[in-house]
């Protein structure tokens, strides 16, 4: 079933002109009417095909993977692949790829694949090993992400995520990523959030930069040997379709600003997520939706782009020309405790406030989870005592993370290790800093940069931020979108995290779909295309994009407003903070939607962008990129508008349990919401239902 979401109420939408959108076809009118409150169950859209493979839930991947087709290694070599993106789902799919035989080229917009967001992650990865034998299994896996993601994932994806969890951990040791060890040579294990076991394989505080250096090694092999290109500074501009196929990108060397013609037999969009859209995030300040816009105008289906992910422990706001937010690992919620004052208003060092004057609010409200409740119930509940009056800091927005009671923990044992005995005070303290350093001493580092405190004397003070986003484009279980061809992997897909992602899960993922899942599906579509003879890139598709691209770039730096680039991103960063983050509710998000739309009339007629598009000009490409997320922000509010139920990292104010718990309403929503779009300002909700055969979604529960 699909149903049309309608224009805001004000007369706003007919006077916004159209941006040149990239062979975009004339917006429909902005008349058409809201689903209504309490819509039907959710039938399946017939432009929605998950293709999950019959049998039981253990044995899908399984069964799909023997009987997938298979391209022969002759064949593969007269295929051309295009990836976008050289993050961990970028560089593992390229590297994969080409070590199958096929013709690779990559591109990423920073100077190296090196330098892809993936870099930053800090905490982790996890996987099914149960090397701690403490009760751990795929299906145990599989089970704590549906839970985690509030019943609104795919089963049969989730499971193969479980599945090839132990996969990665494998591939990565291979290629010498140097996961931390215990004593006895095994890997090394933590726990992150919404487990009951440690499962989270890492590296310092580095997880994502050593991965990716694996991942990096693996893809460089393959540029040596010839089989990839790598197109550093290149951004994906726009794709070009061929009878109904995609067939190829439009990339802008972003040095010389020349348009460039790439064909493929496939393309890969592994672009990673959106997060900027609220222009605080944890994000790199260079991630951005335009891949995945463009491929959206082109066909593909933007799959659930309200779920967005709100991480509980990052740096809290310090002032109003601040451009970046800082996160603090997870993986600090497995030793630091949560806690704000009983009193409200106390200004009181937090090294006086003494223990019975402590709320650690999350071991009270979550007796079983603790610290370590998923990251959407962690932020609620610090939001809810900060809102309450309890928060601390100058701004009253953080609550405190506190490594004392560990140091004085991780000491006591280090001394009896040590046979030092009746320890005093002092010689605690010290070994158990150590041991604290050796664990998490570089996020200590950053943290001690950036606020001028030490965190290993004075608890950390920490406020939810924007880190990641569940939603993108939509694919089905061979990860491709509604455009056949075009594939979409890592964080710029869906996504297997349903409303909420558990933490170290994005890597898992991105790595599942790059090294182990696109190499086997991909055969489905590209056994059909083995026929097909590279295609000229002076086509007429090719021709008309490129010019449409050119179009775009001329009429916006031909604006020569009044306002920068930065004065938008900041507005709609704003604007969806305030009305589409933690929390949201129908006048709000009602009020982003008319917001957002005069937003996207000022920018078309008032930016201002200095130099020419025939070079290097980095504020041409940031306005390419705010423009995307301009009318990306508008489809997140009229999805979170639609969504009318809480799940996950989706809480609508107006429900929600007597305790303040996010309520789903399965009845009705027990669906990803697919988005097609029909012009600029225009959409299309396509539903596809999710079955649940072996889990039974129920009430989430951390208590
Ligand atoms: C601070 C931080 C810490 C994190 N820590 C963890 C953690 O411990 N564990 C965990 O599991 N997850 C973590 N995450 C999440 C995780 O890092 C990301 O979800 C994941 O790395 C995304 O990988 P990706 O390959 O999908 O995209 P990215 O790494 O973002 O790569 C995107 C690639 O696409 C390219 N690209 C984008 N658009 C274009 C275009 N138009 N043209 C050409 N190229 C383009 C970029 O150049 C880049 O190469 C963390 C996230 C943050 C912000």
């Amino acid at each position: 079933m699909s149903s049309k979401f309608p224009p805001p109420p004000v007369g706003l939408g007919s006077k916004v002109p159209p941006p040149p959108a990239v062979g975009s076809k004339p917006p429909p009118a902005l008349g058409s009417k809201p689903p209504a409150p309490g819509a039907p169950p959710a039938a399946a859209s017939s432009k929605l095909d998950s293709k999950i493979p019959p049998g039981p839930l253990g044995e899908k991947w399984t069964t799909y993977r023997s009987k997938v087709p298979l391209v022969n290694p002759a064949n593969k070599r007269s295929i051309e692949i295009i990836v976008v993106g050289s993050g961990l789902a970028g560089a593992s799919a390229a590297a994969s790829l080409a070590e199958l035989g096929y013709k690779v080229k990559c591109f990423c917009f920073q100077d190296s694949p090196r330098r892809a967001h993936s870099i930053a992650a800090q905490g982790g990865i996890n996987a099914a090993k149960n090397y701690q034998n403490d009760g751990d299994s795929v299906f145990r896996l599989f089970y704590d992400t549906i839970k985690g993601g509030d019943y609104r994932a795919r089963e049969a994806n989730v499971h193969r995520l479980a599945e090839v969890s132990v996969n990665i951990i494998d591939q990565c040791v291979a290629q010498g990523v140097p996961f931390a060890r215990e004593y006895g040579g095994l890997l090394a294990n933590r726990s992150f959030g919404g487990t009951q076991v440690q499962r989270t394989f890492y590296a310092a505080g580095q997880t994502g930069q050593q991965l990716l250096l694996g991942a990096y090694s693996a893809l460089q092999r393959q540029v040596g040997l010839g089989s990839v290109a790598m197109y550093a500074r290149h951004e994906m501009l726009d794709l070009v379709m061929i009878d109904g196929k995609c067939r190829g990108i439009i990339a802008r060397d972003l040095i010389t600003g020349k348009l460039e013609r790439h064909f493929g037999h496939a393309v890969l969009l592994c672009t990673g997520g959106y997060g900027n859209v609220f222009f605080l995030s944890t994000n790199a300040m260079g991630s951005n939706v335009t891949a995945a816009w463009k491929a959206h105008k082109r066909g593909a289906f933007f799959g659930n782009p309200c779920y967005t992910q709100i991480h509980p422990t990052c740096i809290p706001v310090s002032g109003d020309h601040q451009s970046k937010l800082t996160l603090m690992s997870e993986s600090l919620r497995n030793d630091g405790r949560i806690w704000v004052p009983k009193k409200q208003n106390d200004t009181r060092d937090p090294r006086q406030i003494p223990e019975d004057e402590r709320d650690y609010y999350l071991e009270r409200r979550y007796p079983a989870f603790g610290n370590l409740v998923p990251r959407d119930v962690a932020s609620r509940a610090a939001k809810e005592r900060c809102d309450a009056g309890f928060g601390v800091g100058t701004s009253k927005m953080a609550v405190y993370l506190d490594y004392a009671d560990a140091i004085k923990r991780y000491g006591t044992t280090k001394a009896k290790q040590l046979n030092i005995a009746n320890p005093d005070a002092e010689t605690v303290r010290r070994l158990g800093k150590e041991v604290v350093a050796e664990k998490y001493g570089n996020l200590f580092a950053m943290y001690e940069k950036i606020t001028g405190e030490n965190p290993y004397e004075v608890p950390m003070r920490i406020y939810p931020a924007v880190h990641y986003t569940m939603g993108g484009l939509w694919v089905d279980y061979e990860l491709m979108t509604t455009v056949q061809g075009l594939y979409a992997l890592g964080e710029a897909n869906f996504s297997d995290h349903g409303a909420n992602r558990l933490g170290a899960s994005a890597l898992m993922q991105g790595l599942a779909d790059g090294y182990f899942v696109i190499p086997y599906t991909i055969g489905n579509y590209l056994s059909n295309e083995i026929r097909v003879k590279p295609i000229s890139t002076d086509h007429e598709a090719f021709v008309a994009a490129e010019r449409g691209v050119q179009e775009t770039l001329d009429r916006m730096i031909n604006i020569k407003g009044s306002k920068s680039v930065d004065h938008f991103h900041k507005a709609l960063g704003k604007i969806m903070w305030n009305e589409c983050g933690m929390a949201r509710n129908p006048q709000g998000l009602q009020r982003a939607i008319n917001d957002i739309r005069a937003l996207r009339e000022e920018f078309w007629r008032d930016v201002r962008i200095p130099g020419v598009a025939n070079e290097l000009n980095l504020e041409l490409e940031k306005a390419g990129r705010v423009a995307d997320f301009i009318e990306l922000g508008e489809l997140m509010c009229v999805d979170a508008l639609q969504r009318e139920e809480s799940c996950g990292g989706h809480f609508r104010e107006d429900h929600q349990t007597e305790d303040g718990e996010a309520q789903r309403h399965d009845d009705k929503f027990m669906y990803v919401a697919a988005w097609e779009h029909k012009g600029t300002g225009s959409f299309q909700l396509h539903k596809e239902p999710l079955n649940y055969e072996v889990v039974k979604p129920s009430q989430r529960s951390y208590k």
